[in-house]
């Protein structure tokens, strides 16, 4: 069956993917509620019980609002850094002060590979502003997916995560001139434009032209901003970039979606 990437959701009001092998299915973030994310699932022909985990990137709400509930339906392993474990517990306590309980949490510290079944997991640290923010590479049959979004530039260490990958989910998040002359209030504004915020189509066409080794399949435009960029340049700058490494032939590029679950990209 090999290895196979499905992005639920996408985008500043949430985050949802699944990366799959013949024996494995990790959801990674939950940031959809959890009815949406069986309703998502279902629409692809996928079982919500078939999930081995969930991976959590970092305590923003996009990435964790349907946390609580799938750990509580599924009863699968939760595996997130403890300081975004705490961070997330912080920001649900009750009026008594009680956190929420993973049932099932297990873990992990950036820059060490675990095993979730038949795929090894490789988390590195992203230039956000959460606590203990992530991004993942995982391998199997292989094969290598790279998923790297809510960041707000692309370190050197990034970039050397994402050498080799046959898929690439990487966020565009915003057009500058677009966000510039924007509705956004100026500290917002600064927010994401800073090196702790969201990465723009101009940041990731530069990694396209200078330093990517052109290994992916297909490369996943990710977390687009609906009020600060529009699918179609988002898709026009990163095919730009890529046609001037004579990337694109081999680069097919594809936008994750808001709104609907992007169909399954089977490797
Ligand atoms: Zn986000
Ligand atoms: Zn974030």
């Amino acid at each position: 069956m090999g290895v196979s990437v499905s992005i639920l959701a996408s985008g500043s009001r949430g985050n949802c993917a699944i990366v799959a092998s013949a024996c494995t299915k990790i959801l990674v973030d939950a940031g959809i509620s959890g009815r949406e994310t069986f309703k998502r699932m279902k629409s692809l022909g996928e079982d919500p019980h078939s999930l081995s985990a969930i991976l959590i990137t970092h305590e923003h709400c996009d990435h964790v609002y349907g946390l609580a509930t799938l750990a509580k339906k599924l009863r699968i392993p939760v595996f997130m850094t403890v300081a975004t474990q705490q961070a997330w517990a912080r920001a649900l306590r009750n009026e008594n002060g009680v956190r929420p309980l993973l049932e099932k949490w297990e873990r992990f510290e950036s820059g060490h590979s675990f095993q979730v079944g038949d795929i090894a997991v490789k988390p590195f640290t992203i230039p956000h502003d959460a606590v203990d923010p992530v991004g993942f590479t995982f391998r199997a049959e292989g094969i290598k997916v790279g998923i790297a979004t809510d960041l707000g530039y692309l370190p050197v260490s990034v970039r050397d995560h994402l050498r080799g990958c046959d898929v690439l989910v990487m966020e565009s998040n915003h057009d500058v001139e677009m966000l510039r002359v924007g509705p956004y209030p100026w500290s917002v504004k600064q927010r994401v434009m800073s090196r702790v915020g969201h990465l723009s189509n101009e940041s990731l066409a530069n990694f396209f032209t200078n330093d990517y080794d052109n290994s992916a399949t297909f490369v996943v435009l990710a977390h687009l901003s609906q009020e600060n960029n529009h699918p179609e340049i988002a898709r026009r700058e990163a095919e730009k970039a890529l046609a001037m490494r004579g990337g694109l032939f081999q680069n097919r590029v594809l936008l994750a979606s808001q709104n609907e679950a992007l169909a399954p990209i089977c490797l």
